[in-house]
């Protein structure tokens, strides 16, 4: 990219400032959870509009969700800035979603400025419901990222990190059936479906022993008999079932069910298993030369980026069914001291003030910085399909 093309970017993040500000504060002042964000899409899509994106809204078959495009000079491919605006219920932006939405449109309008000097499109995509919604998983069933070569964003954090992965996912229900009777008087005549679900548990638990170290599996009772005096006839629980890789955690689930259907073979009771998938989030893959690009205009722009360290503690996100299709970026920017939990209302009034914003402004500027360049170097989107390709042929990513 020439230096004329940076200043320009930049220059015209930086004349957006206020207006930047002002929606993140607007978000962040009246926050709504996953797909309710109503107002919300319709802030961020209407700063777009008025700065003369094409908007379409509702998108993919989400109410809240959007797209919104610019086109530059010839054809050339698609680059995706995504939005997330959804809330937590009762403690507001605690993730500091407000945050995200306003990098993704000031990248969009950094990168829509010297469009007319690029072959490609930029759209802006508003994402709903990563709150445990999975706005992503439903957009990307709908084919919403169809035509899109890469996809990036940037999350608030404690630390400012070029990317790193997360747990692949799956919730999962099981239910036991059985056969009520009196718990004294006539034992032998009822089928206890409550020790199926025990048995289902004890048999995690030996599991776990020969589970690599990074998997997770968590559940809760959420229906266990309703006397003590009658063989409970129905028993039922959830569970999460999480790894570091889609594969294994595949394995890890089949291992799971093998476990409930050996307490239901071993207490004669029937077993049903619902695993949702839905809230099936895959493990996050960040494409190597889209990151390390990031960081270099981070460093740049005179900001410094952490390495990821061994252990990282990580959850689930839905970024990672969209980096399991197209290459993907999902950096971290410090907005809150490092070691503030996310989640927490420390992190909700951190997503609030001028120092998160300055920094969030910051890393939309190396986010638009990236875009550019991958409409304008075609090499570097080389690089990202080659590597995203090698990672399909070894298995690490499921692909298209
Ligand atoms: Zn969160
Ligand atoms: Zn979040």
């Amino acid at each position: 990219m020439t230096d004329a093309l940076r200043s320009r970017v930049i220059a015209r993040i930086e004349s957006e400032r206020e207006s930047l500000v002002a929606l993140s504060l607007g978000l962040h002042g009246d926050p709504e959870v996953a797909f309710q964000e109503h107002r919300a899409s319709e802030r961020v899509a209407s700063f777009l509009r008025e700065r003369g994106f094409e908007v379409e809204r509702p998108y993919g078959g989400l109410e809240t969700a959007f797209r919104a495009t610019a086109a530059g000079r010839g054809d050339g491919p698609t680059v995706a800035i995504l939005a997330e605006y959804d809330a937590l219920p009762d403690i507001g932006h605690a993730c500091g979603h407000n945050l995200i939405a306003m990098i993704g449109a000031a990248a969009a309008v950094g990168v829509r400025e010297v469009l007319g000097h690029l072959d490609g499109r930029v759209s802006a995509i508003g994402t709903p419901a990563e709150e445990g919604g999975g706005g992503k998983v439903a957009l990307v069933r709908a084919g919403a990222f169809a035509d899109v070569a890469a996809a990036m964003m940037v999350h608030p954090s404690s630390r400012t990190i070029s990317g790193r992965t997360s747990l692949a996912s799956n919730r999962v229900e099981v239910e036991f059936h059985g056969k009520a009777a009196h718990a004294a008087a006539q034992p032998d005549r009822g089928i206890n479906a409550l020790d199926g679900l025990i048995q289902t548990f004890n048999a995690v638990n030996a599991m776990r022993q020969q589970l690599r170290p990074d998997a997770r599996v968590h559940g809760i009772i959420t229906a266990g008999g309703s006397a003590a005096n009658i063989i409970p006839e129905y028993a039922a629980g959830k569970f999460s079932v999480r790894a570091r890789d889609r594969l294994y955690q595949q394995e890890v689930l089949r291992r799971f069910v093998a476990c409930a259907e050996g307490a239901a073979a071993a207490t004669g009771t029937t077993l049903k298993v619902n695993v949702n998938e839905n809230s099936g989030y895959e493990n996050m893959v960040p494409s190597t030369p889209l990151t390390d690009r990031w960081a270099e205009h981070m460093r740049a722009l005179g900001v410094e980026v952490m390495q990821p360290v061994d252990d990282e503690r990580m959850g689930s996100t839905d970024m990672g069914n969209v980096s399991q299709i197209v290459p993907a970026a999902h950096p971290y920017i410090a907005i809150a001291p490092d070691g503030t939990p996310g989640h927490s209302t420390a992190f909700r009034d951190a997503a609030g003030t001028p120092e998160a914003h300055a920094n969030a402004i910051a890393a939309a500027k190396a986010l638009a910085l990236t875009a550019v360049d991958l409409l304008a170097d075609p090499a570097l989107l080389a690089r990202a399909r080659a590597e995203f390709e090698e990672r399909q042929r070894s298995g690490l990513l499921r692909g298209r």
